[in-house]
């Protein structure tokens, strides 16, 4: 519990490694140091990878509105196996190869609308942390090197081993292989710290010359180095997926605590999967969508944000395009609800406004009690659009005060910090991943009417905006002739003119 000048937030969540509900706080009083394994950049993310990365955007956001600062860091996996084998399938170094897929999963995250850690670490650039913490291991007899060059942790000697994932250690016999690898160890179960360098890896530039030897650092060692490196011995929290609680958080845990002989961090957040037909979506199942072949599809970025929103990190969520198409729904709802309050003047008076004003007050207080719960994003986007309902009616109803819409807009702009669907970005993403599918010949993927929405030729709203108000400045003129001739272009491009008393509405077919 936080004690003294640590400041309290009412933030609540589930800390794995307690098993417990606790209090997220910043230890130091001032930020949340807070770090997330981040991507391994040898190919494109898919969809349940931005899960995790999407709940772990909701918990900075979540943290931020409870007065939290954040000092976050997401480490890039910019050297491993699979970048080294691709790498040289492509004749580039790991440098050339990874950068590629490392810009695609930022374009990825910002379509998604996931802010930006404050700080990225990429492995290759913190070799040298990497190094030293395995000297330091060394010195400690918990490191050991092989006769071909590499280095193992010893567990046997870390006595806290599987606290984290509550594996029994004394269950996890020797020569049962929890760690697959290629090298000689002194126990089975004991995992690389630093693999020695092959000469394909000297030829693709993934070997570093340190005191160690040549070579390159296991995965798990670069998230404690770098964890230490940028946040401290000891840090507030620690995120991943559930796959990685074991064994790469133990491993985390190991390395870090049998160097420093403090907690290494306080509280660890692990976010469930992302199903499809009940099996995890994996690269490896092949039952996997990029984020870039749905946009293809035609389905939006924020529906599909807003969608594996709508569970709640700690339950596993099943994917289905039926589920897309009804968030594509959902945030359509909430966008005409939002223009509709903010675009039109209300009434200083209504007669329902006081029980109104109370509704929007209990929604609020829901919205915030929900987040504050373990991070329940369900029931905090029910409390929302409980009020929603509400409002919609009383608007209808010619019941809706000035001040109650207000206060509407209000909640859908707390709302919005956390859910982040309503400025409509759609079409951009869509068009960027066009220009992707194009650059990469991947145009067979393409749904027709994505084509010929955003394809070459297709219009932009605020061209169409244009074209509507030079035809209605042409119509003023009495230039009919020009005035059709936009009207017919238009209609060739798929956009519907409605003509109505209060000006001109389009609409895409
Ligand atoms: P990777 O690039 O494979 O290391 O994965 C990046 C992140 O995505 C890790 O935190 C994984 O735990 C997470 N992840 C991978 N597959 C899924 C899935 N199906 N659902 C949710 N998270 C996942
Ligand atoms: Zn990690």
């Amino acid at each position: 519990m936080p004690r003294g000048n640590r400041r309290r937030v009412a933030l609540q969540l589930f800390n794995t490694l307690s098993g417990k509900i606790e209090p997220l706080f910043a230890s130091d009083g001032h930020a949340l140091r807070f770090y997330c394994c981040g991507p391994t950049v040898y190919d494109y993310g898919h969809i349940g990878n931005f899960r995790t990365f999407l709940h772990v955007d909701v918990l900075r956001r979540a943290a931020r509105l409870s007065g939290l600062a954040l000092h976050h860091v997401m480490n890039i996996t910019d050297v491993d196996d699979k970048i080294i084998r691709n790498a040289a399938a492509a004749g580039q170094s790991i440098g050339e190869y990874s950068a590629r897929f490392e810009r695609a999963f930022f374009e990825d995250m910002d379509a998604l609308g996931i802010e930006r850690p404050e700080e990225i670490a990429r492995a290759t650039q913190n070799i040298p942390a990497m190094a030293s913490l395995i000297e330091r291991l060394a010195a400690e007899g918990m490191a050991y090197k092989t006769e071909e060059g590499s280095w193992y942790f010893r567990i046997n000697r870390f006595p806290g081993y599987g606290k984290l994932s509550k594996k029994d250690l004394a269950g996890m016999e020797d020569g049962a292989r929890v760690d697959l690898d290629e090298y000689d160890k002194d126990a089975a179960r004991d995992f690389a710290l630093w693999k020695a360098a092959r000469p394909e890896e000297i030829a693709s530039q993934a070997a570093w010359d340190t005191a160690l030897g040549p070579g390159r650092p296991g995965w798990h060692i670069e998230c404690s180095a770098m964890a230490m490196k940028y946040l401290g011995d000891s840090i507030d929290l620690h995120a991943g997926g559930e796959d990685l609680m074991f064994p790469h958080h133990e491993n985390e845990i190991a390395q870090s605590e049998a160097a420093s002989h403090k907690p290494f961090a306080r509280h660890w957040f692990h976010v469930r999967f992302l199903l499809v037909e009940g099996r995890k979506m994996a690269k490896s199942e092949g039952n996997f969508f990029t984020l870039r072949d749905l946009l293809l599809k035609g389905y939006r970025a924020s529906a599909i944000r807003f969608l594996l929103l709508s569970v709640p990190y700690r339950h596993q969520i099943n994917f289905t395009l039926d589920g897309l198409t009804e968030s594509t729904n959902a945030v359509e709802r909430l966008r005409t609800f939002n223009g509709r309050i903010r675009n039109q003047t209300w009434p200083d008076e209504s007669p329902a406004k006081n029980s109104l004003l109370e509704l929007i007050r209990k929604g609020d207080a829901g919205f915030t009690a929900a987040l504050e719960d373990d991070l329940n994003t369900s029931e905090a986007r029910a409390a929302v659009f409980d009020v929603l309902r509400a409002v919609n009616t009383a608007a209808d109803q010619g019941n809706l005060s000035r001040l109650a819409a207000e206060q509407t807009l209000a909640l859908l702009d707390k709302f919005d910090s956390i859910f982040a669907v309503l400025e409509d970005r759609d079409a951009e993403h869509t068009r960027a991943a066009l220009a992707w599918a194009e650059a990469e010949n991947r145009l067979s993927q393409v749904a027709p009417e994505v084509l010929e929405r955003f394809g070459a030729g297709s219009l932009t709203d605020a061209e169409i905006d244009a074209l509507v108000a030079e035809r209605t400045r042409a119509k003023q003129q009495r230039n009919f002739a020009r005035a059709d001739a936009i009207r017919k272009e238009l209609l060739e491009k798929g956009i519907l003119l409605e003509d109505s008393r209060q000006g001109v509405r389009w609409k895409r077919t």
